[in-house]
């Protein structure tokens, strides 16, 4: 719990303005404006400033001055975040990176790249093309959101069921801490001694330090890939062919599924040529050298056609790849056309419940009265449900949130995670009550105080307090009051 600043946004201002350009010390409120929210805009604060600084020595000196006036700090990359981690704190600090964008070093013998944390993730690989390297972690975000983010949120990918999320692609990270320190964590070889902080801090939401630095390993890109695209007439036939590739041996580069409402808007958008009949669709990449992709893509299109594909197609060309993939990648702002607003969900599942979840979901959406699309990385069963909505229609909005809770509290219960890749920030707090007892939740508010003791880096965000999750436990029979109310 934070206790009001001491210290008015006037003199915070001026103290900053005698360090960093007076033109990066942001304090009306039209110019706050577009910092009030990250990618879920339904979670929504105007900060009491915002700064971006230029150099290391700058951040530095904003955390020391924040944390003497016991100033909140929200640390910030490009926003695209979709758990309103980098909403402000209305009485905080918004410090952007923004102006952290500069590639340090490729390093094509190593395999390494060491990066700002403004670097875009897209830009990463653009760069290390000229080695024929790439970055793995490659979030649909990518021409967008920052290597920062993508540490900070652990963020994955289409190609992670394969290559890992960010936290198995990292070498090491420079932290500044709420105190102004500025440590290393993690080193150039392939293990570091002591205990794994680097995994600490990989997904640690901003609450436990502002990155400054990354380094990242890069991976040679691959001779070949292809992609099969087989279409299914139930989403329980497709929820098994996932696990009939993965068990038949194939680990491919991706393995993404789209339901019937996702299939049509991306092909609307894309013309993409999907099978718009299908009730789902599956997109299994394989890649390697031009042998184990022949022969993997000849027992992928088997096991799909032996698990009941209804069309099964595998691309000939680059241009038809780039194709196939571009409607899943446009899937989001695709489902955007046919719907006023949509709620992007976010849960992992072990992937033999993939059936079992995908049917009770539209149970939920009958129940609720809501449409909901689903386009997922089906790999590794993080599900990505798209509750469409209209936030215009009275009650909609808390409707919609308490349907994507459901979602998120089916997936604790059938042994998944409430989150796969976007984070916990403010929008999931409520079910990290359910996914964690006490115990495990104090075990992490220690983590937190030990890098900030005043609680004042990214507050609110990630770990609940012990009395808001007993809270929300109490509040037994809590769906079924509104599950009356629906009808
Ligand atoms: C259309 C769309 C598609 C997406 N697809 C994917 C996907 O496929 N996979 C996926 O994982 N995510 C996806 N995302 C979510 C989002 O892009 C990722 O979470 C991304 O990593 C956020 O990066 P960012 O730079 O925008 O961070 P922000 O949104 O600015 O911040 C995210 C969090 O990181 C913290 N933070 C940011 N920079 C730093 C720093 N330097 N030091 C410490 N903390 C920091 C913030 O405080 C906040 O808590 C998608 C988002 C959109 C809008």
């Amino acid at each position: 719990m934070t206790t009001k600043p001491k210290v008015s946004k006037a003199a915070l201002a001026e103290q900053f303005r005698g360090f960093i350009d007076p033109d990066y010390v942001i304090t009306d409120d039209e110019t706050l404006k577009p910092y009030e929210c990250d990618g879920l805009a339904m979670y929504c604060e105007m900060p009491m400033l915002v700064v971006l600084p230029e150099t290391v020595e700058q951040v530095q000196r904003v955390m020391r001055i924040c944390s003497e006036y016991g100033v909140p700090v929200v640390a910030r990359g490009a926003g695209t975040g979709l758990c309103a981690g980098a909403m402000p704190h209305k009485e905080g600090v918004v410090l952007s990176l923004a102006k952290f964008n500069r590639i340090l070093k490729i390093d094509p013998l190593e395999r390494t790249a060491r990066l700002q944390p403004g670097v875009r993730n897209l830009a990463i690989s653009e760069e290390a093309a000229q080695f024929g390297l790439y970055y793995g972690p490659d979030p649909s975000s990518q021409i967008a959101c920052t290597i920062g983010g993508n540490v900070a949120e652990n963020s994955g990918g289409v190609h992670c069921l394969k290559y890992g999320l960010t936290v198995h692609n990292l070498l090491s990270v420079e932290l500044i801490t709420m105190e102004g320190e500025r440590i290393t964590i993690g080193s150039d070889g392939l293990d570091a001694c002591g205990m794994d902080l680097l995994a600490l801090i990989t997904g640690s939401e901003g609450l436990l330090g502002v990155v400054t630095e990354v380094k990242v390993k890069l991976l040679p890109k691959p001779e070949v890939a292809q992609v099969v695209m087989a279409g299914f007439d139930s989403i329980e036939k497709a929820g098994d062919a996932v696990g009939g590739i993965i068990e038949h041996g194939i680990i491919p580069g991706g393995l993404e599924m789209m339901d019937s409402h996702a299939i049509v808007a991306a092909d609307d958008f894309a013309q993409a040529g999907y099978p718009r009949e299908a009730k789902a669709l599956l997109l299994c990449e394989v890649d390697g050298t031009e042998e184990e992709v022949h022969e993997h893509i000849a027992e992928a299109e088997e096991v799909f056609r032996k698990l009941g594909a209804t069309s099964v197609r595998t691309s000939q060309s680059e241009e038809e790849r780039a194709l196939l993939w571009k409607g899943r990648k446009s899937a989001f702002p695709a489902v955007g056309r046919i719907s006023p607003d949509y709620y992007c969900m976010d849960g992992t599942i072990p992937r033999r419940q993939l059936a079992r979840v995908l049917l009770e979901m539209e149970k939920m959406s009958d129940e609720y009265g809501l449409r909901v699309a689903n386009v997922f990385h089906a790999g590794d069963g993080n599900l990505h449900p798209l509750i469409l909505f209209d936030a215009n229609v009275p009650g909609e909005f808390e409707r919609t949130e308490e349907f994507g809770g459901r979602i998120l509290e089916l997936c604790v219960e059938v042994g998944g995670c409430i989150t796969g890749e976007h984070g916990v920030g403010v929008e999931k707090i409520r079910q990290m009550a359910v996914q964690f007892n006490d115990e495990e939740l104090q075990q992490f508010h220690d983590v937190k105080a030990a890098f900030d003791p005043a609680g004042i880096l990214n507050p609110g965000k990630g770990v609940p307090t012990l009395r808001f999750c007993q809270e929300y436990r109490s509040l037994e029979h809590k769906h079924e009051h509104t599950e009356a109310d629906h009808g």
